[in-house]
Protein backbone atom coordinates (compact mmCIF):
# COMPACT_ATOMS: atom_id res chain seq x y z
CA UNK A 1 0.00 0.00 0.00
CA UNK A 2 1.19 3.39 -0.95
CA UNK A 3 0.52 6.32 1.63
CA UNK A 4 2.17 9.58 1.07
CA UNK A 5 3.38 9.48 5.01
CA UNK A 6 3.59 7.08 8.10
CA UNK A 7 1.40 9.49 9.83
CA UNK A 8 0.04 12.41 10.75
CA UNK A 9 1.08 15.38 7.84
CA UNK A 10 -0.14 19.04 6.85
CA UNK A 11 -1.06 20.12 3.30
CA UNK A 12 -1.47 23.43 2.64
CA UNK A 13 -3.32 25.07 -0.70
CA UNK A 14 -2.50 28.70 -1.15
CA UNK A 15 -2.78 30.97 -3.69
CA UNK A 16 -4.39 34.23 -4.79
CA UNK A 17 -8.17 34.74 -5.03
CA UNK A 18 -10.09 33.04 -7.91
CA UNK A 19 -7.11 30.38 -8.00
CA UNK A 20 -8.92 27.28 -7.37
CA UNK A 21 -8.07 26.59 -3.35
CA UNK A 22 -11.32 25.26 -2.74
CA UNK A 23 -11.95 23.88 -5.26
CA UNK A 24 -9.11 21.70 -4.69
CA UNK A 25 -9.84 21.65 -1.42
CA UNK A 26 -13.18 19.64 -2.35
CA UNK A 27 -11.73 17.44 -4.55
CA UNK A 28 -8.93 16.00 -1.73
CA UNK A 29 -11.57 15.85 0.67
CA UNK A 30 -13.90 13.83 -1.99
CA UNK A 31 -11.59 11.20 -2.35
CA UNK A 32 -11.59 10.86 1.65
CA UNK A 33 -15.00 10.42 1.87
CA UNK A 34 -15.31 7.49 -0.88
CA UNK A 35 -12.62 6.04 0.63
CA UNK A 36 -14.30 6.14 3.87
CA UNK A 37 -11.88 8.05 5.62
CA UNK A 38 -13.61 10.16 9.05
CA UNK A 39 -12.72 13.50 8.63
CA UNK A 40 -14.88 16.84 8.60
CA UNK A 41 -14.37 20.21 7.15
CA UNK A 42 -14.34 23.61 8.77
CA UNK A 43 -14.65 27.05 7.65
CA UNK A 44 -14.34 30.21 9.35
CA UNK A 45 -17.79 31.61 10.77
CA UNK A 46 -16.27 34.68 8.80
CA UNK A 47 -16.83 34.40 5.62
CA UNK A 48 -20.77 34.80 5.20
CA UNK A 49 -20.17 34.88 1.15
CA UNK A 50 -21.73 31.13 0.75
CA UNK A 51 -24.12 29.12 3.04
CA UNK A 52 -22.26 29.14 6.47
CA UNK A 53 -22.62 26.10 6.84
CA UNK A 54 -20.69 24.63 3.14
CA UNK A 55 -17.82 25.35 1.75
CA UNK A 56 -18.26 26.47 -2.12
CA UNK A 57 -15.90 26.88 -4.46
CA UNK A 58 -16.59 30.10 -7.04
CA UNK A 59 -17.69 27.01 -9.75
CA UNK A 60 -20.35 26.32 -7.66
CA UNK A 61 -19.22 22.78 -6.04
CA UNK A 62 -19.79 22.93 -2.38
CA UNK A 63 -19.12 20.60 0.80
CA UNK A 64 -20.55 20.49 4.36
CA UNK A 65 -19.07 21.85 6.80
CA UNK A 66 -18.78 22.96 10.67
CA UNK A 67 -18.41 26.94 10.81
CA UNK A 68 -15.69 27.85 13.58
CA UNK A 69 -14.43 31.01 14.94
CA UNK A 70 -11.08 29.37 16.18
CA UNK A 71 -8.59 26.75 15.95
CA UNK A 72 -9.57 25.84 19.24
CA UNK A 73 -13.08 24.75 18.07
CA UNK A 74 -11.26 23.13 15.53
CA UNK A 75 -9.47 21.03 17.46
CA UNK A 76 -12.42 20.18 19.37
CA UNK A 77 -14.06 19.23 16.70
CA UNK A 78 -11.24 17.35 15.33
CA UNK A 79 -11.38 14.14 17.95
CA UNK A 80 -11.32 11.07 16.56
CA UNK A 81 -11.19 12.04 13.29
CA UNK A 82 -8.81 11.08 10.16
CA UNK A 83 -8.77 13.62 7.65
CA UNK A 84 -9.87 17.33 8.78
CA UNK A 85 -9.41 20.47 6.45
CA UNK A 86 -9.79 24.03 7.16
CA UNK A 87 -10.91 26.14 4.20
CA UNK A 88 -10.20 30.10 4.14
CA UNK A 89 -7.50 30.00 6.92
CA UNK A 90 -6.57 33.61 6.82
CA UNK A 91 -10.35 34.24 7.95
CA UNK A 92 -9.39 32.74 11.22
CA UNK A 93 -8.93 35.59 13.81
CA UNK A 94 -6.41 33.65 16.10
CA UNK A 95 -2.82 34.57 16.50
CA UNK A 96 -0.96 33.09 13.71
CA UNK A 97 1.29 31.12 16.58
CA UNK A 98 -2.11 29.14 17.52
CA UNK A 99 -3.26 28.54 14.13
CA UNK A 100 0.05 26.94 13.02
CA UNK A 101 0.62 25.42 17.03
CA UNK A 102 -2.93 23.78 16.32
CA UNK A 103 -2.32 22.37 12.78
CA UNK A 104 0.63 21.01 14.13
CA UNK A 105 -0.84 19.06 17.17
CA UNK A 106 -3.23 17.83 15.25
CA UNK A 107 -1.07 16.22 12.37
CA UNK A 108 1.45 14.86 15.45
CA UNK A 109 -1.57 13.20 16.82
CA UNK A 110 -1.35 11.85 13.55
CA UNK A 111 -4.43 13.46 11.33
CA UNK A 112 -4.25 14.21 7.88
CA UNK A 113 -4.64 17.93 7.87
CA UNK A 114 -5.05 20.11 4.83
CA UNK A 115 -5.86 23.64 4.76
CA UNK A 116 -6.37 26.09 1.68
CA UNK A 117 -6.08 30.14 2.31
CA UNK A 118 -5.06 33.24 0.75
CA UNK A 119 -1.09 33.28 0.81
CA UNK A 120 -0.72 37.07 -0.05
CA UNK A 121 -2.96 40.02 1.54
CA UNK A 122 -4.36 42.81 -0.99
CA UNK A 123 -1.47 44.64 -0.21
CA UNK A 124 0.71 41.54 -1.69
CA UNK A 125 2.18 40.52 1.86
CA UNK A 126 1.97 37.17 3.36
CA UNK A 127 -0.59 35.70 5.53
CA UNK A 128 1.53 35.10 8.76
CA UNK A 129 -0.25 31.90 9.29
CA UNK A 130 -0.25 30.31 6.31
CA UNK A 131 3.69 31.34 5.34
CA UNK A 132 4.22 29.79 8.33
CA UNK A 133 2.53 26.37 7.27
CA UNK A 134 3.93 26.42 3.66
CA UNK A 135 7.51 26.07 5.83
CA UNK A 136 5.80 23.39 8.27
CA UNK A 137 3.87 21.79 5.57
CA UNK A 138 4.58 18.12 4.06
CA UNK A 139 3.48 19.00 0.86
CA UNK A 140 2.09 22.61 -0.08
CA UNK A 141 0.19 23.30 -3.52
CA UNK A 142 0.84 27.50 -4.77
CA UNK A 143 -1.94 27.42 -7.52
CA UNK A 144 -2.35 30.26 -9.83
CA UNK A 145 -5.36 32.12 -11.38
CA UNK A 146 -4.77 33.80 -14.70
CA UNK A 147 -4.38 37.33 -15.20
CA UNK A 148 -7.07 39.60 -15.99
CA UNK A 149 -5.20 42.58 -17.57
CA UNK A 150 -2.85 39.78 -19.80
CA UNK A 151 -3.31 36.72 -19.41
CA UNK A 152 0.10 35.86 -17.39
CA UNK A 153 -0.49 33.59 -14.46
CA UNK A 154 -1.71 35.65 -11.65
CA UNK A 155 -0.43 35.43 -8.03
CA UNK A 156 -1.93 38.45 -6.87
CA UNK A 157 -5.38 39.40 -5.04
CA UNK A 158 -6.37 43.12 -6.55
CA UNK A 159 -8.81 45.10 -4.32
CA UNK A 160 -10.59 47.49 -6.06
CA UNK A 161 -12.30 50.40 -5.11
CA UNK A 162 -14.11 52.20 -7.92
CA UNK A 163 -12.13 50.75 -10.19
CA UNK A 164 -8.64 51.69 -8.77
CA UNK A 165 -6.21 50.06 -5.96
CA UNK A 166 -7.77 49.92 -2.78
CA UNK A 167 -5.65 52.04 0.05
CA UNK A 168 -2.93 50.54 1.99
CA UNK A 169 -4.31 51.77 5.22
CA UNK A 170 -8.16 49.64 4.38
CA UNK A 171 -8.40 46.48 6.43
CA UNK A 172 -7.07 43.31 5.72
CA UNK A 173 -9.78 40.92 6.04
CA UNK A 174 -12.73 42.35 3.45
CA UNK A 175 -15.01 39.74 2.31
CA UNK A 176 -15.55 40.14 -1.16
CA UNK A 177 -15.72 38.44 -4.72
CA UNK A 178 -15.48 39.71 -8.13
CA UNK A 179 -17.28 42.82 -7.08
CA UNK A 180 -14.10 43.63 -5.05
CA UNK A 181 -11.31 41.60 -6.42
CA UNK A 182 -9.36 40.99 -9.64
CA UNK A 183 -6.43 38.35 -10.13
CA UNK A 184 -3.53 40.14 -11.12
CA UNK A 185 -0.37 38.68 -12.13
CA UNK A 186 3.57 40.78 -10.91
CA UNK A 187 3.42 43.32 -13.61
CA UNK A 188 -0.12 44.18 -13.52
CA UNK A 189 -0.55 44.25 -10.53
CA UNK A 190 -1.03 48.22 -8.40
CA UNK A 191 0.31 48.56 -5.13
CA UNK A 192 -1.76 50.03 -2.61
CA UNK A 193 -0.40 53.43 -1.33
ZN1 LIG B 1 -0.86 40.62 -15.96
Amino acid sequence: MTRPSAGGRIEVICGCMFSGKTEELIRRMRQVQIARQSCRVFTPRLDTRYSSSHVASHSGRRLEAVPVSSIKEVIAGAEGLQVIAIDELHFLEDRPEEIVAGCQDLADRGLRVLVAGLDQNYRAEPFPAIAQLMALAEQVDKLYAICVRCGAYATRSQRLIDGRAAPANAPTIVVGDLDLYEARCRACYEAAV
